[in-house]
This record gives C-alpha cells, sequence and structure tokens, in this order.
C-alpha cells in the first residue's frame, strides 16, 4: 500500500511528457524553422527583404500598443448582429436595398460597401460618405458595455435599454430622442431596418482580423515575441468564440451576407469566411514558435479563465490545444458539412491552410486527402471537368478563365511546401496544371492584346488584363519549366526585375537569376500565329513592329460568361482592334441588351442561321492549322453550336505582310464561311467605329423602326421577331444586291486613342451573293470607359429552303490609302470551290485558291492546277514569285512545279489512358510519320465536346505503328464518380481517324 502511490505517479507523469511531445508542437506545418530561418537571414542580406520587414514592423505597431486586456475584449461573440449592407432586406416587399436614410440615393456612387468606419476615432459609428451624416446617433458602445454576460460576451437581453436614445436629443420629450437609435438589430424607419452596427461589426470583425495578420507576419520577419504574444490573445479570444459563430441566424432575419444564398456562413457567409479561416490558420502557423517560454501570456490567459469562467487556461499546451479545437477542427469541420464553401479552390485553400497549421497526424493527412476525395474536394473532377489543356477553365470569357488557376495555384504551391504529405501533388499528378502561368499570356496576340472575347474588357480595348508577370514566375518556380521562365520575362517588358524572389529560400534570388538567363537568351517574342485548342483560341499573326497585324478566331466556350459568339473573328492592326468584339455587356445581367444584343449571335462578325441564336457549348473543332512566314490558314467547325446543320465552318487566310512599313508590305485576310442547312442565314459584320461607306450597293434608308421591321422600334424586347434584330436601327437596305461590292469603315478619331492623322481604315470586299444587304447601326455597352457611341453593321441576308451559303469577303485593313486594286472570285460560285484573285495597286497578284473536296483536281482558265486544298501564289511581272500548297500534291502554273506529300492521314491504334505524364497516342497511317511533323497539330476526329488536336512534341517508331508525343497531360475530358466506380470520358477514342497538315513551300524560305 506505501508503495504504491509513488510509483503511479510516476506512470502518470510518463503518460503526461509522452502525451506533451506528441500535442505541443513548436512550429507550424507552413513556417517551418528552416523556412523561418532563411526568411529572418534573408532580411539581413537583401534590402527587398529588408523593406517588407520594415514595413511589417509599421502595420503592427498600433497593435502592439495596446494592452492585452484590450486586445482581448476586442473580440466580440455571435450575438453581435453582423450584416454586409445597411438597408437590404430579403424579405421586404418593397426594393430590396435602400440607400442612405438621409441622403436616399446619393450614397450609390460610393459603391456597395460606401461606409468605411473608423473604429479607433469613432467607434460603433458608420458616416455616410455622400452627405457625412453619422449613424447610429445612441452611444453603442455604452450599451455594449452594459450588455456584457459573465463570459464578457455580448448579449442583448442584456443591455441596458435606458442607454437607446439620440445622444443629441437626450430630452426624451424631443421628437428626435428615438431617432437613429440602433440598438445592434437595426433602427427601423418606414417599415425598413437601417442595420448601422450589424454593418459595422462586419467591418469591425475584419479590423480585428487584419489587426492579427499585421501582428502574425511583424513576429514571422523580426522574431520578436512581443508580436506573437499579443496575437496569442486575439487567438485565444477568438477560439472561446469561433464555435460558436453562425451566420445562419441573421440569414433567417433576411439580412445580406456573401453566403450565395444558402444562408450558411460562420462570421461572415459562407464564401468569405474561406478567407476569414485562412488567415487565422496562416497567421497562427506564423506565431506558433513565439509563444514559448512567455509566462506573462499564460498568467494573462490564466486570469481571463478565471475570471469569465472559461475553458482552462494557463499553459501553452491548453493554448495550442484551444486554438486547435476552437478554430482549425472547427472550422474545417465547417467546410465539410458547408458552411463554409466558396468557389472552386478557396474552400479547398482553407481546409489546406488548416491542415499544415495543425502539423499534426492523423489529421494533416486525413484533411489533405479529402481535399483529392470525390466525395471532398474533389480536386481531380474539377482537374479534368473543369480546366482544359490550356490551363483556362470552363468560363467563356479570359479573365473568368483565368481567375481558377489563380485560386488552385496558391493550394498547389501550399502542398508543395509541405514535403511530409505525399499522398498528392497537384503538379506531379496533372502536369498540364502549369500551363495556368501562361495561359493569359499565350491568349495575348503578338504578345500585347488579349481578344475581348465573351464579358471581357470592352469595345476595341487593347490590353493585357490578365497577364501577371510575378505569377508566371511564381509557375516557374514549381515547375521549373523554362517556357513559364521565357513567357515571364518577356510579359515584365523583357526583365526579370523583382520576378521570382523567394523570401523563404536559403537561396532566395535564386529563381531570379534562372528567368534572368533563360528570358535573356530566348529573346523577342517571334511573331508566328498559335493554336490553344484547349481554351479553342486560333490565332494567325503577320509582320513586325507597328505593321503587325494578327487575325484571332474564337472557337471556345459558348457557356459561362460567354457571348454566343463561336467562330467569332476579331482583326489586330496598327494596334487596334478593328472589327471589335462588343466586350464586357452593360450589366452581366439578364436584359434584353444583354441577351439579346451584345452577348448574342448578331452583335458579332458570324452568320445567324434560322434567325436563332448560337447554343451554349463546350466549343467548337479544328480541321486545319497552319502558320507559315507571310501565309497562315485555319479552317474551324463550329457545328457544336447550331446542332443540325450540315456545315458552319469557317476558313480564314492571312496573306501577307513582310513588315517593312510600306503599304504593299500589308497583309489581308480572306474569309470564308460556310453554312450548310436551314432556311435563313444573315452573315453579321462590323468594322470599327467611324463612317462606312459602300461601293456597288444602292441603299434605300428604311424610315423608322430597326432592323426588325418598321413597326418595331429600337430596343424592343424580342417577341416575334429574333433576337437582337431590334437593337440594329438606321437601317438602310439594297433590296436586289451584287455579288459584288465594298465596304470601306474608316476608323473614327477617339477610338480607342485613334487620331485623324492616323488614318486607319477597314476595306471589306464581299463575294458572295445574298438576297438581301443591309447596313445599321448598333451599339456597344454605353456605362463602359473609352466604349464607341455605336457601330456600323453589315448584313447579308439569304433566305431559301435548305440553304448552302459559302460567304466569301476579302478584309483589307490599311493606313492612309488602300493596297489592294481588285478582287474577283474566279470559281464558278457553284460548288465549294473557291479561287480569289487579288491584285494589288503595285501590280502583284495573288491566287487563292481553297478546295475543300481536296481529291479533285481544280484546273483554271490561266492555267493554274491544284490536286489539294489550299493553294497560294504570287505573281510578279508575269511570273510566279511564291507558292504555298497545303494538304496537296501538286500546285502548278506557267513553269511552276509545287510538289507536297498530301495529308497525313491514319488511325488511333492506342491511346495514353491516364494522366500524369507525357501524353501519347500510337497510330498506324499510310505515310511514314518523321520528325518533320514535329510542331504540326494532330487533328483526330471526334464525337465529344472538345477539340481533339494537338501540338506533336515528338514522334518514336514502333514496328509498323508511330508513336505521337503531345505534351504533359490526360485525353480524359470528364470523370464522373457513380459509388466507388470511376466512370471516364475522352477526347476522342481509339479507333479513330486523324489528320496532320502538310505544306510545301517555294521559295523553301518557309
Ligand atoms: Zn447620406
Ligand atoms: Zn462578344
Amino acid at each position: 500500500m506505501v508503495k504504491k502511490g509513488p510509483l503511479l505517479v510516476i506512470a502518470v507523469l510518463l503518460l503526461s511528457q509522452t502525451f506533451t511531445a506528441h500535442a505541443t508542437r513548436i512550429f507550424g506545418g507552413q513556417y517551418s524553422e528552416a523556412r523561418i530561418n532563411n526568411l529572418r537571414n534573408n532580411c539581413r542580406k537583401y534590402d527587398w527583404a529588408r523593406q517588407q520587414l520594415t514595413d511589417a514592423v509599421e502595420k503592427a505597431g498600433p497593435w502592439l500598443a495596446k494592452t492585452d486586456a484590450a486586445l482581448w475584449a476586442m473580440v466580440p461573440g455571435q450575438d453581435l448582429p453582423r450584416t454586409i449592407d445597411v438597408g437590404y432586406d430579403k424579405f421586404a416587399s418593397g426594393p430590396k436595398f435602400t440607400g442612405c436614410i438621409v441622403c436616399g440615393d446619393k450614397i450609390l456612387p460610393y459603391g456597395n460597401y460606401p461606409y468605411n468606419p473608423d473604429f479607433e476615432k469613432k467607434p460603433w459609428k458608420l458616416t455616410c460618405p455622400a452627405c457625412g451624416s453619422v449613424f447610429p446617433t445612441n452611444d453603442f458602445g455604452k450599451y455594449y458595455q452594459s450588455a456584457l454576460d459573465e463570459h464578457g460576451l455580448f448579449d442583448p437581453a442584456r443591455g441596458d435599454t435606458s442607454l437607446l436614445f439620440n445622444t443629441d436629443h437626450s430630452d426624451p420629450k424631443d421628437p428626435l430622442h428615438k431617432f437613429g437609435v440602433d440598438n445592434g438589430f437595426g433602427y427601423v424607419h418606414n417599415g425598413r431596418a437601417y442595420k448601422y452596427i450589424g454593418y459595422y461589426s462586419w467591418k469591425y470583425w475584419r479590423y480585428i482580423n487584419s489587426g492579427l495578420t499585421a501582428l502574425a507576419d511583424a513576429f514571422l520577419f523580426t522574431g520578436d515575441q512581443r508580436y506573437a504574444h499579443k496575437a496569442a490573445i486575439l487567438l485565444d479570444r477568438i477560439a472561446d468564440v469561433y464555435p460558436s459563430m453562425d451566420w445562419q441566424a441573421y440569414a433567417r432575419r433576411g439580412w445580406y451576407h456573401s453566403d450565395g444564398s444558402t444562408g450558411k456562413g460562420k462570421i461572415e457567409g459562407s464564401i468569405w469566411e474561406t478567407g476569414v479561416v485562412q488567415g487565422y490558420a496562416d497567421a497562427y502557423d506564423k506565431i506558433l514558435s513565439g509563444t514559448q517560454n512567455d509566462p506573462a501570456l499564460y498568467t494573462f490567459l490564466k486570469h481571463q479563465y478565471e475570471q469569465y469562467r472559461l475553458k482552462p487556461k494557463g499553459t501553452r499546451d491548453l493554448f495550442v490545444a484551444h486554438v486547435d479545437e476552437g478554430i482549425l477542427k472547427t472550422a474545417v469541420e465547417a467546410v465539410f458539412n458547408q458552411r463554409i464553401r466558396g468557389n472552386q479552390g478557396m474552400y479547398q485553400h482553407t481546409v489546406a491552410l488548416c491542415a499544415l497549421a495543425l502539423d499534426t497526424e492523423p489529421f494533416t493527412t486525413k484533411w489533405l486527402d479529402w481535399l483529392f476525395a470525390p466525395d471532398g474536394g474533389a480536386i481531380p473532377e474539377l482537374m479534368i471537368n473543369r480546366f482544359d489543356r490550356d490551363g483556362s477553365s470552363d468560363e467563356g470569357a479570359p479573365g473568368y478563365a483565368t481567375i481558377w488557376g489563380g485560386h488552385i495555384s496558391p493550394l498547389a504551391a501550399l502542398l508543395l511546401s509541405y514535403p511530409a504529405y505525399t499522398n498528392h501533388n497537384i503538379f506531379r499528378d496533372f502536369p498540364q496544371f502549369r500551363n495556368v502561368y501562361t495561359v493569359a499570356y499565350r491568349m495575348a496576340v503578338l504578345g500585347k492584346a488579349i481578344p475581348n472575347i465573351g464579358d471581357a474588357g470592352s469595345t476595341g480595348l487593347v490590353g493585357t488584363p490578365n497577364v501577371n508577370p510575378q505569377f508566371m514566375a511564381e509557375g516557374y518556380q514549381y515547375t521549373r519549366d523554362p517556357e513559364i521562365a521565357v513567357a515571364a520575362y518577356r510579359a515584365n517588358g523583357y526583365s526579370a526585375k523583382g520576378l521570382g524572389l523567394d523570401i523563404f529560400s536559403e537561396n532566395p534570388e535564386a529563381i531570379n537569376k534562372e528567368i534572368q538567363k533563360l528570358g535573356a537568351a530566348a529573346g523577342p517574342r517571334p511573331t508566328g500565329g498559335y493554336q490553344m485548342s484547349g481554351f479553342g483560341l486560333a490565332v494567325l499573326e503577320s509582320g513586325k513592329g507597328s505593321s503587325a497585324i494578327a487575325l484571332a478566331n474564337n472557337y471556345g466556350r459558348t457557356i459561362h460568361h460567354a457571348h454566343a459568339d463561336m467562330l467569332n473573328f476579331d482583326l489586330f492592326a496598327f494596334g487596334h482592334w478593328l472589327t471589335p468584339d462588343l466586350g464586357y455587356p452593360e450589366f452581366a445581367t439578364n436584359i434584353p441588351s444583354v441577351t439579346e444584343w451584345t452577348r448574342s449571335t448578331i452583335s458579332h462578325n458570324l452568320v445567324l442561321v434560322n434567325e436563332q441564336p448560337q447554343k451554349g457549348v463546350w466549343g467548337g473543332h479544328t480541321r486545319l492549322f497552319k502558320q507559315l512566314n507571310g501565309f497562315g490558314a485555319f479552317e474551324l467547325d463550329g457545328r457544336a453550336a447550331y446542332p443540325g446543320l450540315k456545315a458552319y465552318s469557317r476558313t480564314m487566310f492571312l496573306v501577307g505582310g513582310s513588315g517593312n512599313g510600306t503599304i504593299d508590305s500589308n497583309a489581308y485576310v480572306v474569309d470564308i464561311f460556310r453554312v450548310k442547312g436551314g432556311h435563313d442565314h444573315v452573315f453579321s459584320f462590323h468594322g470599327p467605329p467611324g463612317t462606312a461607306s459602300s461601293d456597288g450597293l444602292e441603299l434605300l434608308r428604311q424610315e423608322k423602326g430597326s432592323y426588325a421591321g418598321e413597326a418595331i422600334s429600337r430596343g424592343t424586347k424580342a417577341a416575334g421577331f429574333p433576337y437582337g434584330y431590334s437593337f440594329l436601327y438606321n437601317v438602310k437596305k439594297d433590296l436586289n444586291p451584287p455579288a459584288r461590292f465594298m465596304v470601306d469603315w474608316a476608323a473614327e478619331e477617339g477610338y480607342r486613342g485613334i487620331t485623324g492623322s492616323n488614318n486607319i481604315h477597314i476595306r471589306m470586299h464581299a463575294l458572295s451573293p445574298s438576297d438581301d444587304v443591309a447596313v445599321a447601326d448598333g451599339d456597344p455597352p454605353q456605362n463602359k470607359p473609352g466604349n464607341p457611341k455605336k457601330l456600323s453593321y453589315l448584313l447579308m441576308h439569304r433566305k431559301g429552303t435548305d440553304l448552302n451559303s459559302n460567304f466569301v469577303s476579302v478584309l483589307e485593313p490599311y493606313r492612309n490609302q488602300p493596297f489592294i486594286k481588285s478582287v474577283e472570285r474566279l470559281d464558278n460560285s457553284n460548288d465549294e470551290t473557291i479561287v480569289l484573285r487579288v491584285e494589288k495597286v503595285n501590280g502583284t497578284i495573288d491566287y487563292i485558291l481553297y478546295n475543300p473536296s481536296s481529291k479533285n483536281e481544280v484546273t483554271l482558265p490561266n492555267g493554274i492546277t491544284m490536286k489539294g486544298s489550299i493553294g497560294y501564289i504570287e505573281e510578279k511581272n508575269h511570273k510566279a514569285t511564291r507558292a504555298v500548297l497545303i494538304n496537296g500534291t501538286s500546285l502548278r502554273y506557267k513553269t511552276l512545279n509545287l510538289r507536297s506529300a498530301g495529308v497525313i492521314e491514319g488511325r488511333v491504334v492506342k491511346m495514353y489512358r491516364g494522366s500524369g505524364a507525357e501524353a501519347w497516342i500510337l497510330v498506324d497511317s499510310k505515310a511514314p510519320l518523321d520528325q518533320s511533323i514535329v510542331g504540326e497539330q494532330i487533328i483526330i476526329e471526334t464525337k465529344g465536346a472538345r477539340d481533339a488536336s494537338y501540338p506533336v512534341r515528338a514522334v518514336k517508331k514502333e514496328g509498323t505503328l508511330t508513336r505521337v508525343y503531345v505534351g504533359p497531360g490526360t485525353f480524359v475530358s470528364n470523370v464522373k464518380n457513380k459509388g466507388s466506380a470511376q466512370q471516364l470520358s475522352y477526347d476522342f477514342e481509339e479507333g479513330a481517324s486523324f489528320q496532320i497538315t502538310t505544306h510545301n513551300a517555294w521559295p523553301a524560305r518557309n
């Protein structure tokens, strides 16, 4: 009996020591000892790092100055109401939003969140930025204090209601005595609650969180424990209240927050709560090592525990266990049951930050695994189903399509920074993900301008809004892909300045130096076309410097922030978009000017079929793509957007353009739009804003109404007439148009910086018959800076049964004077073969031959013969001086005799079915496949939604077959999880036929 006591005590001690060693880690998982040491060393060595330290210390200063008790008391609890809009009321029968109670709508120009409280100088007050009035009128601070319960938290039931009066009108008989008084649930005026305190509390929480961030950063940089001490007090108190935080209580009152209308959330709505928790987890991870050996901290917390009847506090173990439980585990549980949600990438990032901050098994592995589980974060499905091989998402506009990569990248990087976890690695498992870093840059034609596709930019806006060299440099850091380094360098103005500095690295400038070296060695971005078959963009480029020209055709998404614009093109010449998309609509909402006009087919350079806009689909399909020096061609199939048609395809050529600056060097465009099927075709085209003058048309003014008819006035919502027709006004028509005419658009002064002396034009040589031709005006959105007042549209209309249209035109962008003397069609206009003779002012003659059924020989009266799909001959002084043959075997004219192998055709025998490696196709082809196809597109026949066209990166002979490598990635286009089984769809299937475009050019400089 006597001996038993001490033995037991020893056993307990041992147990508790073992437990302690496991539970109480010294560092967080993300901010490991090594990373923190590197950062602090770098601050001693490098000016740029020291600057970050100085900034962090400055930001934390006011927070460090607060007493422990004051910081602790700042944190409110669940029962302090919060919302992000003072006047919003979901249940109100009148307007959902109200303006300022004093000045009404005058507050609207100050945006969605017009009030910015001054928490230190004007606590619990909101000041209207428009009229300066201040609400609430009562001293809410005093009332708040009167309502604190035994845990130090606001309890509305306890508040001293005698404090609820307008302090400027303290006499109860004063009619304004109760005016503007808010007890936390709003001041009710004309039946509507003005929730001043609710709005204040939302921002107040953000203010506290910003203090936590500032303190954590200052500790990270300085190692000064005073910052960690203050941050720990905030974290400990937040951990007290966080489990009971629930936005739903206020959502039920009809109040507003970022909850995606689910009513879910915690401190904030479910979407923004992802960011709140990210901030907590990150700050906690940063300061953890600073909470050792701080008796003052634990004495203070112990005192609070005793005074406010909280859970036991007073040691570091208790502190860590409390924050782990109260914040990290609570938040992750809330993500699991969707009380915290948000856009794809956001909530996954939240869980990953919590997992690393916790850095404790089995939780960390379990949570990180959850990110990839089908019923969890579902990252594999997201990567396959909603991303494409270009690194863009399923959104139909460049800005929206590149957002997701920006959300997933920090998550992917976070996993990389935590080598202990090896089950998943986004860069390793989804190698195509690396393309998110350059996707925006690759969209920019000539490296200068991203086409305004879908809800993007504004009419004719020139720029690269989504290109971020810093983001690209990070991509290089994670992948070491030299192509990303080169793109970052070019996008950063041909410099590595400021790029790729990694403050957590032992060698923080190493990445920067590699980018510098790779970028400098790569030299300038070459001019030349390219294809993004994932996003759906075909670009041809020609020329150099200010005379460079680019043709961009969009054949990607017509869903999600897209326009119904498949096969629409824009032409970039002389630094301007000359056939501009209307860009971002007036409002991203469903009103006729948006749905029937800006986003619809007729406002684009497209053929509208059967008076119906295109359907929303994933994208179109490549039939051919070839860019040579001074001659480029593509053919794209857009039938997906018009199901049921036999053909809806566009073949375009960019011809010429040596770039020596003379007018003879200009390039021009040949456009062949084929539509087979349907009873009504309208080919719509517009140039830049400015005067459009026609030659060859006899246009009669329609006295009133719109393109929809004389009786239908401008802007009328479609009813009994096609979408968009009423938005075309000032209509002039030729009811008996010739098959050949010209329209010349002179870009107006002021259009995106164009001056009168620029004298920029685009001339359209229309070369096909139609039943009637109209010229009309249509307006771009009028609420976007720099948008023109109106654009002039040309509308060529055909009607009949089972129509077969070939809309053929030549587009001639020029400065000062035209360089094309005449354009003629040499074909008989009856079959699908199209032959153009383009005579230039300088006497050069171009022949362009297009023969879709390439097996037939084309023979012209002048002696030209071609066996093939596309031919081009340039003639000077009666001699052929240049020739190109694409997908053909012979092109002859006088002494010219150009031969080629013809299109390569074959069949897919086997394909790579996984992801995470270099994707390959094993093919069988009649012609032998050798290195000459490297760089060409292999175009595979598919019934799938996605374009199965890939750049050939390498080939390897395997017996009678050839293995074709098309880059890291996957052919899986869709993953469906059915129970434990996975159902995969592919871009194409084994057995599919394929084509590879071939060419020959003379002289052989191509
Ligand atoms: Zn006001
Ligand atoms: Zn558009």
